[in-house]
């Protein structure tokens, strides 16, 4: 890929009337929104708190389109950022000033599926759950569920690497994705993977899942659906303390059992979720977990039987057994639903996003409650329990003078809660803009170095999703930063927390 000498990145020789032109010639008047009122419903994605306004938001409806636009970009050097639903929570979809905004909405068709091989082969604006809806009735479904599946596209899905509530059993996003059809920076169009498992060569499709919309646009993702195992059962336990429930959660996994889900919620959590859906939550508890055990029948009976030893054992006060699937799904709907229903509680909320060991559970749930108490703060937290993805909910009046500040300080002392715990500053929620400025604090200049590489073999005019992930941002080729030791290494664990 060759560097172009023309221009500097977001120094045009078009006009912005000359674009718009081109633009239109390539998408067709209703493929590309250029009015200032417009533009703004695109101005951020799920973290509000950042915003800009896109110079023009392309809705492209194929691939032959995203070349033709990614190509002129690459060589007018315009920065662009590609867009799912917007559901991300780390402004990984946000715009950049003077750049284009790609949105996949219009690319929504299950292009195949292949049931023998167990495959699905979607286009990128494609919602998580309808890929489930489309195999459902073959027996089959697709296991990553982020909270957000409803919305959330699978394009947005492959760039974030998205997790959700069986991932605990099943894996995240990247072990789901076999292959991808991608738009490269330069508008060339490679294929990574495919249906067949373990291909040769550089696992670059492993690269490009999480990658956050750096390394190209993702155009096509084949897909591994599961077969619909043969007995589900779900249990929700009330605990008086999140001690409790975290003792029950590493009782589970000592017992060799692995849940398809174990979800946490607090005090908190429950009153919101329970305002908003009446999932039945008991409101005195102090924490809840929802266990939910699928596979062969003997063997789920079994296991379940176990499960509420465990919970009893660690202090249950309360168990209680979806006997329907319409009990299930009342469960999972108050968990599902939480994140929106602090609303019900607190004018605005921040969500924390980070991994513990699970067995850290008990002493980063204390921290972050002292954290709260010592800053004035609610903190809710409903969280994969399982695999020790917290995400913990800061909650505060963004009308009063300093709170929305001091949310701010206790979102990021928290993330040093979790390095010091030997944990990290994002569990599935990705780096996007929020969290650039806290990768050193897990990587040396020379990690960092390492990736922006990889990143520059992709995009060496830096136009794709320019400004994320990293803190520093440099032009490719421009000259490493000098070897320094690790963080870990030379900052004791006091000194980081
Ligand atoms: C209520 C709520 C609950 C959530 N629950 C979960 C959860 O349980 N688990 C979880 O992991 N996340 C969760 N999320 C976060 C979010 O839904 C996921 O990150 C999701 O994958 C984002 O998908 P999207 O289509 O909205 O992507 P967007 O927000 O539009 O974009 C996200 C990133 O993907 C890039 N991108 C989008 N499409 C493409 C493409 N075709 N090619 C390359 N890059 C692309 C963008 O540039 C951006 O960097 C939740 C969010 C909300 C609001």
């Amino acid at each position: 890929m060759k560097r172009s000498e023309t221009h500097e990145r977001g120094e045009t020789s078009l006009s912005r009337a000359e674009l718009i032109e081109r633009m239109v010639a390539i998408l067709g008047a209703g493929g590309v929104v250029s009015e200032r009122a417009q533009l703004r419903t695109y101005e951020c994605d799920g973290l509000a708190s950042h915003r800009v306004i896109p110079s023009l938001v392309l809705l492209p409806e194929n691939v032959e389109q995203i070349e033709a636009v990614v190509r002129l970009c690459h060589q007018e050097r315009i920065p662009f950022v590609a867009r799912g639903s917007g559901t991300g929570l780390s402004g990984g979809a946000l715009p950049v000033e003077d750049g284009m905004l790609i949105v996949t909405a219009r690319m929504n068709r299950i292009v195949e599926v292949d049931i023998p091989n167990q495959r699905v082969v979607v286009e990128p604006g494609v919602t998580n759950l309808s890929v489930t809806t489309e195999v459902a009735p073959e027996g089959y479904y697709y296991a990553p569920d982020p909270s957000s599946q409803l919305v959330c596209s699978i394009g947005g899905n492959v760039a974030e690497n998205s997790g959700g509530a069986h991932c605990l059993k099943y894996g995240f996003t990247t072990n789901h994705v076999t292959g991808l059809e991608v738009v490269l920076p330069d508008g060339g169009r490679v294929h990574l993977g495919g249906k067949t498992a373990d291909p040769p060569g550089y696992d670059l499709m492993g690269a490009f899942v999480g990658s956050e919309g750096t390394l190209g646009i993702a155009t096509l993702v084949t897909l591994r659906i599961l077969r619909q195992p043969e007995t589900v059962q779900t249990m929700l336990a009330a605990f008086s303390s999140p001690d409790e429930a975290g003792g029950a959660v590493s009782g589970i996994i000592a017992a060799g059992i692995i849940p398809a889900a174990v979800e946490m919620m607090d005090t908190l959590a429950i009153q919101a979720a329970e305002a908003t859906v009446k999932a039945g939550y008991p409101l005195g508890a102090g924490a809840i977990l929802i266990v939910e055990l699928d596979g062969p029948a003997a063997e789920v009976e079994h296991q379940f039987r176990e499960v509420e030893g465990i919970c009893r054992s660690n202090g249950a006060s309360e168990l209680r057994i979806a006997l329907d699937a319409d009990e299930r799904t009342r469960i999972w709907k108050g968990r599902k639903a939480a994140f929106a229903a602090m609303g019900r509680i607190s004018p605005a909320y921040y969500v924390q996003d980070g991994v513990i060991p699970r067995t850290a559970l008990p002493v980063v749930l204390r921290k972050i409650s002292a954290l709260a108490t010592d800053h004035g703060l609610r903190v809710a937290n409903v969280f994969h329990a399982g695999d020790g993805n917290l995400h913990p909910l800061v909650l505060y009046d963004d009308a009063a003078k300093g709170e929305a500040e001091r949310a701010e300080t206790v979102a990021t002392e928290i993330l040093r809660i979790c390095i010091a715990q030997g944990g990290s500053i994002t569990g599935e929620h990705g780096v996007g803009t929020d969290k650039k400025d806290d990768m050193p604090k897990m990587f040396t200049v020379d990690d960092l170095d390492t990736m922006q590489r990889l990143r520059c073999a992709f995009d060496p005019n830096g136009v794709c999703n320019p400004g994320k992930i990293f803190p520093t941002p440099r032009l490719c080729g421009e000259v490493p930063g000098p070897h320094r030791p690790h963080p870990l290494q030379t900052a004791g664990l006091a000194e980081i927390f």
